[in-house]
């Protein structure tokens, strides 16, 4: 074990450099592979976020007027930096996330959709025009940015998360500062070290590491106008109501239970495939994993041997090792609370059919793993279905008709995405009109929208009514102003006080 003197420690950015803390708190940045810490992050203090907000303030002026053909190009060399760049990005992931570089390299490609998207900001940030309105009359609509916007980030995506939110702050003129999470911080500065290379300019990206002390304090500063969270949903509330009282706008994403609903006439072999991959990919620690099977009629008969066999080849291990397909729990604590929540499942009566507490992975015994878990027969009274569990555990509910299965999603707390999976097209599209999540697979288990859509959830998914990124984003980073304007060389309209109409 390293000593505090040895350990290499995490700055924060500020101005366009590194910046140490004011305070002396740092957190434990752990190998979750093995379970030791490898690194230490500064926590930041009030007075630290104070000087980030102070940065990014002083920054917006300029930033705000940098004509948008050359916040274009900073953003189109970013996209090209990012791609140079993505081997370095999955490696660093991988080793504070712990799972595998080719899953860390997806997260950066999703993220590299909204930066195309920023790279559209002419044709996002174009306002209307109405000649006319009335004589000599014309009116006309600007979308004019915020200020300084703060991104406060979860562990799970630590590169892509911060994606989805600030290549469109930046792109509609605002300057940002991200607080992301203190488990995996090193992504955020190498994201800070490549837009300053693409040619933003300093002041205008920042990041403060830290745990609530530095939350609380971009939550209560004045001069922060917005913040966007993405995060488990009690601290997602907590965000919204306390961002809201202090007069911000906010979006606060929250934690999943996702559904997977397998109708008997879809393809069986497709279904199977499909719940393997996203509930035990990246260790189910992803918000659109889907965690509930939802087997419609006589399918989970068939279903849950179709599973056991795919899970039985799954390859988990440490990020270094190529095949390995999934790898460990971010931390000590997450594991302990997923075998907790298994031992729960099997307390309450559920079918264990797959076990993966007894995992173990030579050489890296202690680290932070749990293997892909399955449970059958579960009910939506049981904890392991009404919680999120954020890790390798699927759970097999049967319902006898397509009504029953979208009236189990209806009362589920959660409403990130729903998937179905059916040949037949009315099924399909009644399910569309009607499940209540805000992201709908059709044949599709983790339909997270292209970046030229938005993403949110409904329920306690998300706080807030605007989604991230897509043209939600652009307006959640952009305050309207509507100008009516007389340009006439030889009206006198003269005194009255009659409310204008539009007739004259
Ligand atoms: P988390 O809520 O513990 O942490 C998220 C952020 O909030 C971190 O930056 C953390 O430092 C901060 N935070 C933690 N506790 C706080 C407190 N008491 N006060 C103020 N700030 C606090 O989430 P996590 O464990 O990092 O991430 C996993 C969760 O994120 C899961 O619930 C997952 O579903 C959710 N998530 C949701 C989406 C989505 O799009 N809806 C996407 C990714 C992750």
């Amino acid at each position: 074990m390293s000593t505090t003197a040895e350990l290499r420690t995490i700055t924060h950015w500020i101005a366009g450099k590194p910046a140490e803390s004011a305070g002396d708190r740092y957190g434990d940045v752990y190998d979750p592979a093995i379970g030791r810490v490898a690194a230490r992050v500064a926590l930041a203090s009030p007075q630290d976020v104070d000087r980030a907000v102070a940065a990014a303030k002083a920054a917006f002026p300029a930033w705000r007027d940098t004509s948008l053909a050359k916040r274009v190009e900073i953003m189109f060399a970013f996209r090209e930096l990012l791609r140079r760049h993505a081997d370095e990005f999955a490696h660093l992931i991988a080793s504070e996330h712990g799972k595998p570089p080719s899953d860390a390299a997806g997260e950066i490609a999703r993220g590299l959709e909204v930066v195309e998207l920023a790279c559209a900001l002419p044709l996002m940030l174009k306002g209307e025009f109405s000649e006319q309105v009335s004589r000599n009359i014309d009116v006309h609509s600007l979308h004019q940015p915020l200020g300084v916007c703060a991104g406060i980030t979860p562990f799970n995506f630590p590169a892509m998360v911060p994606l989805w939110m600030f290549p469109v702050a930046l792109a509609c003129g605002n300057t940002f500062v991200l607080k992301p999470s203190e488990r995996d911080p090193s992504a955020s500065l190498l994201l800070a070290r490549v837009l300053k290379e693409a040619g933003l300019p300093d002041g205008v990206f920042n990041v403060v590491h830290g745990d609530k002390a530095a939350v609380d304090a971009l939550l209560d500063h004045t001069d922060v106008a917005a913040v966007s969270f993405v995060g488990s949903t009690p601290i997602a509330r907590y965000i919204y109501a306390r961002g809201a009282a202090a007069g911000k706008r906010v979006q606060a994403l929250g934690g999943a239970k996702n559904h997977l609903v397998a109708m008997p006439d879809a393809d069986l072999g497709a279904v199977a495939d499909a719940l393997t991959s996203s509930a035990f990919g990246s260790t189910g620690q992803r918000c659109m994993a889907i965690s509930a099977a939802v087997a419609v009629g006589d399918v989970g008969d068939r279903l849950v041997p179709a599973l056991r066999e795919r899970m039985a080849k799954l390859r988990v291990g440490p990020a270094t090792d190529p095949q390995a397909e999934l790898g460990p729990l971010v931390s000590k604590d997450a594991k302990a609370r997923v075998e907790g929540l298994i031992a729960q499942g099997l307390a309450e009566g559920a079918t264990l059919v797959v076990d993966g507490r007894a995992i173990r992975i030579s050489g890296h015994e202690g680290g932070f793993f749990v293997g892909p878990t399955l449970f059958d027969h579960v009910t939506p009274s049981m904890e392991i279905y009404r919680q999120e569990i954020f890790g390798p555990v699927l759970v097999v509910l049967r319902v006898g008709s397509l009504d029953d299965a979208i009236a189990l999603i209806d009362h589920n707390a959660y409403g990130n995405g729903a998937a179905i999976f059916t040949n037949d097209g009315p099924s399909a599209r009644y399910f569309e009109r009607n499940a209540g999540a805000g992201m709908i697979g059709v044949n599709v288990p983790i339909p997270v929208p292209v970046g030229s859509y938005s993403f949110g959830g409904w329920k306690n998914s998300l706080f807030g009514d605007q989604h991230v990124y897509g043209p939600e984003g652009f307006r959640f980073y952009t305050q309207s102003k509507v100008i009516t304007s007389r340009w006439s060389e030889i009206e006198h309209p003269g005194v009255n006080l009659r409310f204008p109409g539009g007739q004259s």
